[in-house]
């Protein structure tokens, strides 16, 4: 049986944050470091962000560990994106809107030390993968991380190389050819494992689809949804 422990909800903060520094990992991806303030989030959770002013706001789950003393997102550009694009073209210095944190996709109500995690993302999705890493390390994790081309692998010298697995869509070397799901067919699985799934949704539906086929009951699989 699962150890169940409450999940403690940090307090929701609405905010103006400066940015401190923008590292551009790709033409299109890019992490946006911010100042924490007193912002108190759990690993998994996301954050809302918008430029200081403006309406539009979108969710972007937290890249940066609990214990770090700043705040970091890992944001892909949407071409045409009313948000995202706009976030690409920000500066250290610009103050960003900030509210938050919400969201219950977390490690915290197992006992997360005793589990195989699973933890599977397309793309951004690996952002909250990357703050459990930061935030709990010792944890027993294999990350499968699906991209389309090598250069997507977004700071995976931050990752256990024994315990990232690549898989990428359209160039083959490097990582593992194919989608994650091509991978996820040929892994076996055990019933000590939790899975963790995070990115596009047709992703999602299908990964659910292979773990139920192999035998995993819904009760370990959790998703984050983001497009
Ligand atoms: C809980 C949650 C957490 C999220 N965390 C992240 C994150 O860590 N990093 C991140 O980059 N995004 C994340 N997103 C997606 C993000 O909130 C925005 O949807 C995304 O940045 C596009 O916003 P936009 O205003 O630029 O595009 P919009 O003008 O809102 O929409 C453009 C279109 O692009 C689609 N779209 C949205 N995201 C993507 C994408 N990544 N690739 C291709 N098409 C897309 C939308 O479905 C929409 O049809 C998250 C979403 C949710 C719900």
């Amino acid at each position: 049986m699962y150890t169940e422990k409450k999940v403690s909800e940090p307090a929701v903060s609405a905010d103006l944050h400066k940015i401190i520094r923008i590292r551009h990992l790709t033409d299109r991806t890019f992490v946006i470091r911010l100042e924490r303030g007193d912002m108190q989030f759990k690993s998994g959770q996301h954050i809302i962000v918008g430029l200081k002013g403006e309406l539009d706001q979108r969710e972007y789950s937290v890249y940066s560990g609990e214990n770090d003393d700043y705040l970091e997102i890992l944001v892909r550009e949407v071409l045409d994106g009313n948000v995202s694009s706009h976030l690409k073209q920000c500066k250290e210095g610009h103050l960003l809107q900030v509210n938050g944190p919400f969201g219950s996709f977390g490690l915290e109500q197992f006992d997360m030390f005793s589990r195989k995690l699973v933890f599977i993302a397309s793309g951004t999705g690996i952002s909250p993968f990357h703050s459990f890493i930061r935030s709990y390390p010792g944890i027993d994790y294999t990350l499968i991380h699906g991209v389309s081309y090598i250069n997507e692998a977004y700071e995976r010298a931050d990752y256990d190389p024994g315990r990232y697995i690549l898989c990428t869509s359209k160039e083959s070397s490097g990582g593992r050819k194919g989608r994650v799901t091509r991978f996820l067919g040929t892994f076996r699985v055990n019933p000590d494992m939790l899975f963790y799934v995070c990115g596009n949704n047709n992703m999602i539906y299908e990964v659910y689809h292979i773990l139920r086929d192999k035998g995993v009951p819904d009760e370990k699989i959790f998703s984050e949804v983001y497009f």
